[in-house]
């Protein structure tokens, strides 16, 4: 499968992503994991990414056209691939079409994940993440065995600095201003599947029924 998750930050991306490439092999590219894997190693692009996520705004069209053509080349691609983060603005879904086109590829889906914003926010809130691996908590649903540390790989669990409460909201302003214009882009190239709620199996169910 050829995939992009679109959906409010806090929608549950990352977490369908996870079911969707169980099923069939394709692997989740996620330029949020890009970046901020960056902003630690503290490259080049992670310096210039930085301050800019931190406040929850939108790093520049260029620089994730850069990381995502790359990206896209790669061989473990050919398998198929879950978009979790990008495109995020039109110019972005635009050098991906361009881009996909140039490589002889087509999309199979843009799959819409709605939810409702009061869901969202508190979601958002209770969220916990690990520095290390990446691993998702939440402090109410879903809470490591020990507090602040990963079940997985022990790592420390952090609130991420992008999801205090002032930059949540500024990101889900970013997303109705620059990033829900996708779902009208979408369903005007005949590829756009809304699905509500984000159950991992559900939205795997919707989608081997649109792909028949
Ligand atoms: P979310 O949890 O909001 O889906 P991500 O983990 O996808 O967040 O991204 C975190 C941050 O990385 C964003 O707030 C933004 O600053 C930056 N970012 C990620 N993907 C993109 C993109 N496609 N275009 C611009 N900025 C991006
Ligand atoms: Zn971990």
């Amino acid at each position: 499968m050829k995939i992009i998750l679109l959906g409010p930050p806090g929608a549950g991306k990352g977490t369908i992503a996870k079911v969707l490439t169980g099923y069939d092999g394709s692997v989740q590219i996620s330029t949020g994991d890009i970046l901020r894997a960056a902003v630690a190693e503290g490259t080049e692009l992670g310096k210039q990414a930085e301050a800019v996520m931190k406040a929850g705004d939108l790093v520049s069209d260029d620089l994730i056209m850069g990381i995502m053509e790359q990206r896209l080349k790669q061989d473990d691609c050919k398998v198929g691939y879950l978009l979790d983060g990008f495109p995020r603005t039109i110019p972005q879904a635009e050098a991906l079409k361009l881009l996909l086109g140039k490589m002889g590829e087509k999309l199979d889906c843009a799959l819409e994940l709605d939810i409702p914003t009061d869901v969202i926010i508190d979601r958002l809130a209770t969220r916990r993440t690990c520095t290390q691996c990446g691993a998702i908590y939440n402090v109410k649903s879903k809470p490591p065995k020990v507090e602040g540390i990963c079940d997985v790989c022990g790592g420390d669990i952090v609130q991420r600095d992008d999801e205090t409460e002032e930059a949540v909201l500024n990101r889900l302003q970013v997303y109705s201003e620059q990033t829900a214009p996708l779902i009208g882009f979408y369903r005007d190239e005949g590829l756009l599947l809304t699905v509500q709620g984000s159950d991992g199996n559900q939205v795997l169910e919707a989608l081997k029924t649109r792909l028949k």
